[in-house]
């Protein structure tokens, strides 16, 4: 296994070094072959996902396929443009050269998936590395074992391995990659982890980008429509199981409409979730076993309001509200990552945005609200990765909002041009002709030859 990582590498730099990737149509050609191996068998990955934890093919395409789709034909509509060099204003200390920028592939790349969106986190950022002209490894989470095995089979059998491919594995194996320099390193997941490879690539003075997780806040404010509000934090908190690494994490709420919106949320509930005792055509299981005791305590530890149905066999928890939480209750301390959401109501904002800013920066935050100062406010005061107004988790479909965390929450960012700049190197160039050379700079020096200096400059 060692041996065959140091070859890989050795292969995919000696590839890279031919130049081949940076012929933009060799990346058009192979961003299309990507599309066409995964609309060929979509059956496949709908298979697979549903033996890992039984994802629908509905929210399999909607929140995985469907956003790959549309990144693919974002880079097929804009590389030959980004690509391209960009000539800048040059000034007079340089008269008469030209100034412009290539945009220039980093290498050799590693991207390392997190399990909880398989195909997104994994083919996403791979897709956008090649798409900027990089050659790639990809290490997709060994957690569900069949999206990775899938995703190895199509990318192995259809892509040399020079180029472009996936290295199954887990712990032992993303070590063994990482003892190799690369040019980039992509990875999403945990923030314990993130470290890890920070660590690992520093060695190198590799650049990285980190998508991590963290505590993402919801605000709503006593203005706010309850029903909409209600149904948009229940589909985002739960799709997925609520295993979405920018799902409401917690609500606060203010205390007047409290109740209400506790109604108005296990209405919502009861309305999408037909069938709350088992998994079904609209709900998905937990992961593991691992998590799946995780989050069981969280609800032993915590007030249920409403939901908390749960079956260890079919790793079943059911949408749930808890109610009456403080800051410091057990449920508040670590990601939740999972179908349980606390709701904190609040009489003071300015001692809850205290409470929210002594935490790490999230990744996400939201704010349900009609009071346009208010809502201004937050997004000024609090630092987050990025967020929505009146909606959550929708800001991750618009490719022309960069995606990522600051902080804890993570380094960089992607999707559209954003993932294609994380990708690529911006190449300065001064390009001087020979006809004028002017003896201002060079010996001797003198005071005449300063004042004119001065005179450009100042
Ligand atoms: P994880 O950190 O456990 O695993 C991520 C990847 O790292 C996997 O491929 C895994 O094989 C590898 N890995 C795990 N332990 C390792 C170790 N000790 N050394 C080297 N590699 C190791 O994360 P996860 O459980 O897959 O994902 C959940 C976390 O990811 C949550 O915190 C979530 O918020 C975050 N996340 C972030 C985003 C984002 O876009 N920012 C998206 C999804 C998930």
């Amino acid at each position: 296994m060692k041996m065959d990582i140091k070859k890989l590498l050795t292969q995919q730099r000696a590839f890279f070094n031919t130049d081949q990737t940076k012929n933009v149509e060799f990346r058009l050609r192979q961003l299309k072959r990507v599309k066409t191996i995964l609309k060929e068998n979509e059956h496949l990955l709908y298979e697979a996902i549903y033996k890992d934890f039984k994802k629908s093919q509905f929210e399999t395409y909607t929140t995985e396929l469907s956003l790959l789709y549309h990144e693919i034909n974002q880079f097929i509509k804009n590389i030959k443009k980004w690509s391209k060099r960009k000539k800048v204003a040059t000034g007079m200390a340089n008269f008469p050269a030209k100034s412009y920028i290539i945009p220039e592939p980093l290498g050799v790349t590693l991207v390392i998936g997190a399990w909880n969106y398989p195909y997104q986190l994994s083919l996403l950022p791979a897709i956008t590395s090649i798409a900027a002209g990089n050659t790639v490894i990809l290490k997709p989470s060994e957690l569900p074992v069949n999206t990775s095995k899938v995703m190895a089979k199509l990318i192995n059998d259809n892509f040399p391995e020079n180029y472009f491919h996936v290295v199954e594995g887990g712990v032992e194996e993303t070590n063994l990659l990482l003892e190799n320099r690369f040019d980039k390193i992509f990875f999403t997941g945990s923030i314990p982890v993130g470290k890890i490879i920070y660590k690992a690539a520093a060695k190198h003075l590799t650049p990285v980008t980190l998508e991590l997780g963290g505590k993402s806040p919801t605000f709503v404010l006593a203005d706010a429509d309850l029903k909409i509000t209600a149904k948009r934090i229940v589909w985002s908190k739960f799709i997925n199981a609520g295993q979405t690494c920018i799902s409401p994490d917690y609500v606060l709420v203010d205390k007047h409409i409290e109740q209400p919106f506790l109604e108005a949320l296990k209405m919502e509930i009861e309305a999408s979730f037909e069938n709350k005792q088992a998994i079904g055509e609209n709900y998905l299981q937990i992961i593991n076993t691992k998590n799946h005791e995780r989050l069981s305590k969280l609800i032993e530890s915590g007030q249920v309001y409403f939901g908390g149905n749960i079956n260890q066999e079919e790793r079943f928890i059911s949408p749930t509200i808890l109610h009456n939480v403080s800051f410091a209750d057990e449920v508040m301390k670590d990601e939740i990552f999972g179908p349980i959401l606390p709701i904190i109501s609040f009489d003071n904002l300015e001692n809850t945005i205290k409470e929210v800013k002594a935490r790490p920066k999230p990744l996400s935050c939201y704010v349900y609200s009609k009071n346009k100062k208010a809502i201004q406010y937050l997004l000024k005061t609090l630092s987050f990765g990025g967020g929505a107004v009146n909606d959550s988790v929708m800001h991750l479909t618009n490719s022309k909002l960069p995606f990522g965390g600051v902080g804890y929450s993570g380094i960089g960012s992607y999707h559209g041009k954003a993932g294609f700049d994380s990708f690529t190197h911006y190449k300065s160039i001064l390009d001087k002709p020979f006809w004028f050379e002017p003896n201002i700079k060079y010996p001797p020096y003198s005071n005449w030859k300063k004042a004119i200096i001065k005179w450009m400059i100042e």
